[in-house]
């Protein structure tokens, strides 16, 4: 069997997690890359009062990036603002400041895709209801998101609501004011609904439970894979595990071959990331 990258496109760590283990975990898999993901400020106890509080968040996940590469694995780090953020800080201010925070946070991110420390910025709008200020509000930090990567020349993973037709529309409005490439914009936590992405242009990172990604094979390889394991002690089971992707990959090789894999795993990410991908 010819041997292609195996990639998890949207996984957290924790050093007060399962953190190196996981990781061992996943390269005893079969995996060979990540996608590392800024964890939410308050997940590491880090508390956001000003902007260059999202340093320490940002230097944090670009440490563990360090330690995950000296198990010899390629890791591609994403950093960014959750959009939970929002519901936190509107307790101690008001929702003006609080916009203006998350941006400063997301323009703090840049600096390090200029430095070339990161590959693309994380972005989005909350996955539970919100008041229509707060709605509003989180479509404008989306929108600066991906004005600041259209100058970055970066990739924007977002992090939202469960994904319709609707939102897809809603949010390929957003990319074309912005001059945002589609193509560049992952849509994380994304079900099988290929042929939905592939009209709007975004790319989805497809939640690898169950059967979704042999679902999204039936229409094409246009998908990266993900698990969104948050290395979380207290909250085990929360998502999938870090084996996951790579078993899920050499399970589905032996039916579908490596060829639309060679594509989820290497062309795929390649162009959306604009990153080099090599065993
Ligand atoms: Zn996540």
């Amino acid at each position: 069997m010819q041997s292609i990258p195996i990639l998890d496109n949207h996984i957290h760590l924790d050093r007060r997690g399962r953190f190196l283990d996981a990781v061992r975990d996943f390269v005893n898999s079969g995996g060979t890359h990540i996608v590392l993901v800024s964890k939410p400020s308050w997940t590491i106890g880090i508390n956001i009062i000003q902007a260059e509080d999202y340093k320490k968040v940002f230097d944090e996940t670009l440490t563990i990036a360090k330690a995950v590469r000296e198990q010899g694995v390629g890791v591609f780090v994403v950093l960014g603002v959750h959009p939970a953020e929002i519901s936190k800080l509107i307790e101690h201010r008001p929702l003006e400041e609080v916009v203006d925070l998350m941006k400063q946070g997301l323009d703090c991110a840049g600096k390090y895709v200029e430095k070339q420390l990161a590959v693309g910025l994380k972005s989005g709008r909350p996955h539970y209801p919100v008041s229509k200020e707060i709605w509003d509000a989180s479509n404008h930090i989306i929108e600066h998101a991906m004005i600041l990567s259209r100058e970055l020349d970066c990739a924007v993973q977002l992090h939202t609501e469960d994904t319709t037709i609707r939102m897809l529309h809603e949010l390929q409005d957003i990319v074309k004011k912005t001059g945002m490439s589609p193509q560049r914009v992952v849509k994380h936590y994304a079900p099988p609904m290929i042929k939905e992405f592939e009209n709007t242009g975004l790319f989805p990172g497809i939640i690898s439970s169950k059967h979704a990604v042999e679902e999204a094979l039936q229409t094409s390889a246009r998908f990266v894979m993900e698990t969104d394991y948050i290395d979380d002690l207290k909250r085990p089971g929360a998502v999938l595990g870090p084996k996951t992707v790579p078993k899920k990959t050499k399970k589905l090789i032996e039916v579908y071959g490596t060829e639309p894999f060679y594509k989820v795993h290497k062309e795929n990410p390649e162009k959306i990331y604009q990153i080099e991908i090599n065993l």
